[in-house]
């Protein structure tokens, strides 16, 4: 990830935000960063965008060798369904489908066959060791179970991008442990992790901290 000035300007009726001021970073291939900075400063903007669930209004984001500021949403959602897992402090699961069907749903998405799917699932479900809920909806499970589960969503494709907003901020600290170190595991095993979070103690799980004030980083060099 290679980021350079980059902007991102909200407008409401009178009011102008701008959330990213002339941002730059890099993020290299198998690194794991946490992102940390006062609340407001543009974090989760941030993610939005490194996500490509949004666009900034200026400045160039690289991806993966590519030029993505000026992309529509249909290539953004092209890009982000191949290369992007995202685990959300709130887990985001699917409440009326099971803990299969949730993590099934990316594979559906990139049109992967029913066979190879169940394979996948099953592997992925085996790896955050919540097969024996496989069949279970998520209110039917614990805060940790739930976010374990959201784990295996995230990274059943593949991808080589894990974004992580603030992942244990709705867990207790024995749970919140566990899922940094299936990030951990994952982040060995080649994922590139941008986690943000407020917890210094997560931050430690991290090989690099990059602190953010008022849209900018105020250094991106704190070496864990
Ligand atoms: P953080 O995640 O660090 O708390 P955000 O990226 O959510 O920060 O927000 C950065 C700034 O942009 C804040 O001042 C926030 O109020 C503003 N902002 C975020 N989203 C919107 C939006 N949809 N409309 C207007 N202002 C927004
Ligand atoms: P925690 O203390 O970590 O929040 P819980 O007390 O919520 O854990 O859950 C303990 C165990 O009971 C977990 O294995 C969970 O899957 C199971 N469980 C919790 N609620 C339900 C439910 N409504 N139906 C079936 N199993 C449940």
């Amino acid at each position: 990830i290679k980021i350079t000035n980059l902007e991102k300007v909200y407008r409401t009726d009178e009011v102008e935000t701008i959330a990213l001021n002339k941002l730059s970073m890099e993020i290299k291939k198998g690194e794991f960063v946490a992102v940390m900075g006062p609340s407001g400063c543009g974090k989760s903007t941030l993610l939005n965008i490194l996500g490509l669930l949004d666009d900034p209004d200026a400045g160039s984001f690289i991806f993966n060798g590519q030029e993505i500021a000026g992309f529509n949403e249909r290539q953004r959602a092209d890009v982000r369904k191949r290369n992007i897992g995202f685990v959300f402090q709130s887990f985001n699961l699917i409440d009326e489908l099971t803990v299969f069907e949730n993590v099934e749903l990316p594979l559906i998405y990139t049109g992967v066959k029913a066979a190879e799917r169940k394979q996948k699932v099953e592997e992925v479900l085996e790896k955050v060791q919540i097969m024996h809920r496989r069949n279970h909806y998520p209110q039917q499970l614990s805060g940790g179970q739930q976010q374990r589960v959201a784990v295996a969503r995230a990274v059943v494709n593949n991808p080589k991008l894990i974004l992580a907003d603030e992942p244990t901020g709705n867990l207790d600290s024995s749970n919140g442990n566990e899922v940094m170190e299936l990030l951990t595991n994952l982040n060995e095993q080649g994922t590139t992790i941008v986690m943000v979070t407020h917890s210094e103690h997560d931050a430690r799980y991290s090989h690099r901290i990059i602190r953010m004030l008022d849209g900018q980083t105020v250094t991106e060099n704190i070496l864990v």
